[in-house]
């Protein structure tokens, strides 16, 4: 069997920032060493605070505090995928695939087709195979970044994970609450990224990338002390990341499987879509490797590699209640201060609540104790919350609430009853249950150990 890459480019210079413990999956699947993830880090920089304006801040150790030189690690990935007999096609564009019952057939731009058992969409949020399952479907929520990535910053040995704005702004038609992160970059001890961001609902208002970047320059120099006449910009990020409910998507066609962003796998919060990628690595890789050598590549079997995680859906509802509405009688100062309570409150029930949910992954029982932690806290800030995500979204997450608790009894209490009868199971049988068992255990998000 050999494996082929189509791929666009893959010279980005901008760091990714993950935690040591979410890139020590690579090694563990065996995709590289640990050597080749140490060679690939750029930055390292601790602590990591979560601030909210004018309502303090908290402080966390190894959280998003490694700086990955994407052209790096993909060299050493790319290295090691040739040496196993991986094809790459590099700057070639897919253009069509077909399906047959025995082959997808791949044809490139440039006119070469190829014949495949199974095609793994990696294309990202703007997968075009994606774009037509969902038939050109409007995302449910929107999240724009712009920032940049500059020299100059003489403070430059923490990082932010998250530092809300005190109140929301206007930016062109838009009311929007805004939210930073700032990284250490590894190209100099003064090199600093900083990101600004904000939840949209995907409407003709909501604000252009470029009027953020105005207000991004405005704003910046206050949130980091800094002045722009002093910093030299390297680059200029932007980005869009659009979610949709209805997600991970499963797979609509057979003999295709979508991967990585084109997944929908990563957090509608962070969208630390590299950290959610190395996350589901193992699982995927197996799963995989059960789907094509016991040939189980029609959609349904394909699908029940991107199950229904109640985890995922169930964050849905922090994009809400963390994006601004344009008429509301919340007070200005809503989002961040339910967001300083909550970080205070997960604080204080300590690393067991706080580390997995900074690391993107929710789990029930430390859901549960922080939503019963805040209504003691702050009992009157229940009505703004309602006021705020509405009642058909909080009726929506409760479901995957439930669902979340339903995830983690069968996973703790059931899956231990079957799992030593699978392998007895028939081929196909099998395969279904290990899927099963792996969408309770990553569903209800107990794939996370501290
Ligand atoms: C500004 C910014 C900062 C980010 N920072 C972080 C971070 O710090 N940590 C983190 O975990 N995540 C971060 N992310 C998210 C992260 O980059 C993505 O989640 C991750 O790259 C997803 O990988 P992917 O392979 O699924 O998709 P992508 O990285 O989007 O790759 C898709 C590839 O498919 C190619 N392609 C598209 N169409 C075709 C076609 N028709 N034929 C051939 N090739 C095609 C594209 O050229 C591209 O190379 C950031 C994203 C942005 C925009």
């Amino acid at each position: 069997m050999t494996a082929m890459s189509f791929f666009h480019d893959y010279q980005r210079e901008q760091e990714w920032n993950i935690s040591k413990k979410e890139l020590l999956e690579l090694v563990e699947v065996g995709v590289l060493a640990e050597e080749d993830i140490d060679r690939a880090v750029a930055a390292k920089f601790n602590p990591n605070r979560c601030g909210f304006e004018g309502k303090g801040e908290i402080w966390v150790e190894d959280i998003l505090n490694l700086g990955i030189s994407p052209v790096k690690l993909i060299e050493n990935v790319r290295e090691r995928f040739t040496s196993l007999g991986g094809i790459i096609f590099e700057g070639c564009s897919l253009s069509r695939l077909y399906i047959f019952d025995d082959a997808a057939v791949l044809q490139a731009a440039d006119g070469n087709v190829l014949a495949s058992r199974l095609v793994i969409d990696a294309t990202g949020n703007f997968s075009p195979i994606v774009k037509q399952i969902r038939g050109g479907m409007k995302p449910d929520g929107v999240c724009l970044v712009v920032g940049s990535c500059a020299r100059g910053f003489s403070n430059n040995s923490t990082s932010d994970v998250i530092y809300s704005s005190s109140s929301v702004k206007q930016v062109g038609e838009s009311k929007v609450q805004l939210f930073w992160e700032a990284f250490p970059a590894g190209s100099g001890p003064e090199d600093r990224t900083t990101y600004m961001f904000s939840y949209v609902d995907p409407q003709p208002r909501c604000p252009k990338l470029e009027e953020l970047l105005e207000a991004y320059w405005d704003l910046m120099p206050k949130y980091q002390g800094v002045s722009l006449d002093d910093l030299k910009i390297s680059r200029v990020i932007y980005g869009i990341f659009p979610t949709y409910r209805e997600s991970p998507l499963p797979a609509a066609f057979d003999r295709v499987l979508q991967f990585g962003d084109a997944s929908g796998i990563q957090s509608p919060v962070s969208f630390g879509g590299f950290g959610s990628l190395t996350r589901h690595l193992g699982r995927l890789s197996d799963g995989i490797y059960e789907a094509i050598t016991g040939d189980f590549l029609d959609s349904h079997s394909l699908s029940l590699l991107n199950p229904y995680m109640p985890n995922l859906s169930a964050s849905w509802l922090f994009q809400r209640a963390m994006s601004a509405k344009q008429r509301t009688s919340v007070s200005s100062d809503f989002i961040n201060e339910l967001l300083s309570i909550n970080f205070q409150c997960m604080q204080k029930l300590g690393d067991p609540v706080l580390r997995p949910f900074l690391q993107d992954v929710i789990q029930f029982w430390p859901l549960t104790k922080t939503l019963g932690l805040v209504m003691i806290t702050k009992p009157q800030i229940l009505p703004s919350i309602f006021n705020q995500v509405g009642i058909p979204v909080l009726l929506d997450w409760s479901r995957h609430f439930f669902m979340l608790g339903s995830y983690t009894f069968l996973s703790t209490f059931i899956d231990p009853l079957i799992r030593p009868m699978v392998n007895s199971f028939p081929p196909k049988t099998k395969y279904e249950w290990k899927r099963n068992l792996e969408a309770w255990k990553y569903g209800a998000g107990l794939d996370y150990e501290l």
